[in-house]
């Protein structure tokens, strides 16, 4: 049924997702003292595929692809934006030797990365496997650093109504196991888009189309929560 209907729904979601963006920039103040930058992190990548669908797609490139459009959408509407990965490879130093030592590099130099920029708004792009095949759907967790679960609980929600009505999860903090997540100072939120362990969700995932809506629901939030958090500043 998704696919059936994917091409049918994705001309009017644009249209509708536009809407909120040029409603939202609207209201953005040209004159913020330090702007706000989206900081996407395509989770996972090099030694670290992640998750894996029964194809054996990674979940690492997946993430990658949804990153990279996020980028383009937020870059078109003149938003600051880095990446915490460019590719799937990434260029471990010579004395990272064994696998772990090569994750806790990489993952010391995220947080580094997010640290040492100013303004950082931390989104995190992840899919979510399970044992069994049947869940499916996102779900956005949260840090527990200031507006992340205000900014979570408004993505959650219109990826909800947007591309997955049928989903009953709830925006949720995230585990304290989640060493990024758990270290940085800024809003993070961690984007959890749907199962690989769910053959046609997995299916969907791969699909540009599905990461193309995704971007959008995923930079339109952006744009939607940064105007109500200006306009909680200024008024
Ligand atoms: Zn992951």
């Amino acid at each position: 049924m998704p696919a059936k209907h994917s091409a049918s729904r994705a001309a009017p979601l644009l249209f509708l997702i536009c809407a909120v963006i040029i409603g939202a920039w609207t209201v953005l103040p040209a004159d913020a003292a330090a702007p706000p930058v989206l900081v996407v992190d395509p989770g996972h990548g090099g030694l670290d595929g992640g998750a894996t669908a029964a194809d054996g797609s990674p979940e690492s490139a997946i993430n990658l692809a949804i990153a990279r459009r996020v980028r383009l959408l937020a870059q078109l509407f003149g938003l600051q934006v880095r990446m915490t990965r460019e590719g799937e490879e990434l260029d471990y130093p010579p004395e990272a030797e064994s696998v772990h030592a090569k994750k806790v590099w990489d993952q010391k130099r995220r947080v580094a990365l997010i640290a040492r920029t100013e303004g950082a708004m931390l989104l995190s792009i992840h899919q979510n496997k399970y044992p069994d095949a049947r869940p499916r759907g996102c779900q956005v967790l949260y840090a527990g650093t200031a507006d992340s679960a205000a900014w979570a609980e408004l993505t959650h929600a219109n990826l909800v109504a947007a591309l997955c009505p049928e989903n009953r999860r709830v925006a949720a903090p995230i585990s304290g196991d989640i060493y990024l997540m758990r270290e940085i100072d800024c809003p993070g939120i961690l984007v959890e888009c749907g199962f690989l362990s769910n053959p046609q969700e997995a299916a969907r995932l791969k699909s540009p189309d599905y990461q193309l809506e995704l971007a959008v629901v995923l930079t339109a939030s952006y744009l939607q929560f940064l105007s109500t958090r200006f306009q909680g500043d200024t008024g």
